[in-house]
């Protein structure tokens, strides 16, 4: 499969010490609380795919099942040198490790711009909760919706005779395991009301015969723009939906997790684009998983090798029992990823 690409060849120097080739800046290993999270994202990862990987092999999805392994292996082998670690992403949307990144790459990348906006806005467009069959149709046709309305006005815009819609917008889609039933929807930061306005009142009319009310639609001010951002960037779905939507149990920990539903809504988005930018430029385009991918490897030596252990939670040592992280899975969390997780309902 190819997974270990990146980790090159071991080979002995004059010396007489062992080196290994690397690719990549790497991540810096010097914050233990940034390598836990990782070690949770790992286990919480491995643990869906799983999953995901028997609900592939069930529908004979050859496709899905290569991805699905692609990111069971995601950051399985790392490499540790100059306090450094070293491994491969799989750069898949349902990988929680790539998404983290990707995230923190979004915000890094947009927020210095929509701090700029004086008034910043906060949108939700909505259509009506629809059945698994349905869910693919939805979305497309609401981010064709999405685009005529920007297009609309881009054009007028150019006429000088209108308001140039700035913003970012991220498609999401939630999991209703009472109705059965999936809330495609677009979160939007705006850089005002009016443009706020617009959007709400230009979606409604698109869906005037029916589709979604005014009652479903939503805008607010933002007056911190970083969790603003961090708010919609959930990257699609949100690993973990509730029973009682956004309603948490005390332990902050979700009884369930609707993992058939999340396959139904990762394969609804599969080819469509998650986030985008409206109405500005930002610069430069960077990538970091790309840019990862594309750099020079490096010879390093006095390296150490760690494979992840799923029993363990955590990266081993290949030569000994050294862990990287330390990272100790709660209770709650073991127990969801063992007995929380269901594979019908979608
Ligand atoms: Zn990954």
């Amino acid at each position: 499969m190819g997974q270990f690409n990146t980790l090159g060849e071991i080979g002995t120097n004059k010396s007489g010490q062992n080196s290994i080739l690397v690719t990549g800046k790497g991540s810096d290993l010097s914050n233990n609380k940034t390598l836990k999270g990782k070690a949770k994202r790992k286990t919480i990862t491995q643990s869906l795919m799983r999953n995901l990987i028997d609900i592939a092999k069930e529908k004979e999805d050859v496709l899905a099942l290569g991805s699905y392994w692609n990111t069971y292996y995601c950051q399985n082998r790392i490499i540790e040198a100059d306090g450094r670690s070293y491994g491969r992403y799989c750069k898949n949307r349902f990988c929680t490790l790539c998404c983290s990144i990707r995230k923190a790459e979004l915000v890094n990348k947009y927020l210095p711009i929509i701090q700029t906006w004086e008034k910043a806005y906060f949108v939700t467009l909505t259509v009506k909760a629809v059945k698994e069959d349905q869910l693919r149709r939805a979305i497309r046709k609401m981010l064709k919706g999405f685009t005529e309305i920007k297009d609309k006005h881009r054009k007028r815009w150019q006429r000088r005779n209108g308001r140039r819609l700035k913003g970012v917008r991220s498609l999401e889609c939630n999991f209703n395991p009472k109705t059965k039933t999936y809330n495609p929807h677009l979160h939007l930061i705006v850089d005002s009301k009016e443009t706020a306005e617009i959007l709400i009142n230009d979606w409604l009319k698109k869906w005037k015969a029916g589709g979604t009310n005014k009652y479903a639609q939503h805008m607010e001010q933002i007056y911190n723009a970083e969790s603003g951002l961090i708010e919609i960037i959930k990257y699609g779905s949100k690993i973990f939906t509730e029973p009682d939507l956004d309603k948490k149990s005390e332990s902050g920990m979700p009884s369930q997790i609707y993992l058939a539903a999340l396959e139904t809504i990762f394969s609804a988005m599969k080819g469509v684009r998650i986030f985008e930018r409206f109405g500005f430029n930002n610069g430069q385009e960077t990538d970091e998983i790309e840019n990862n991918l594309l750099s020079k490897t490096k010879l390093v030596t006095d390296y150490k090798e760690f494979e992840f252990d799923p029993a363990k939670s955590d990266w081993v040592n290949t030569c000994n029992d050294e862990v990287l992280s330390g990272y100790d899975i709660p209770i709650k969390l073991s127990a969801l990823l063992t007995n929380g997780i269901d594979k019908t309902s979608r």
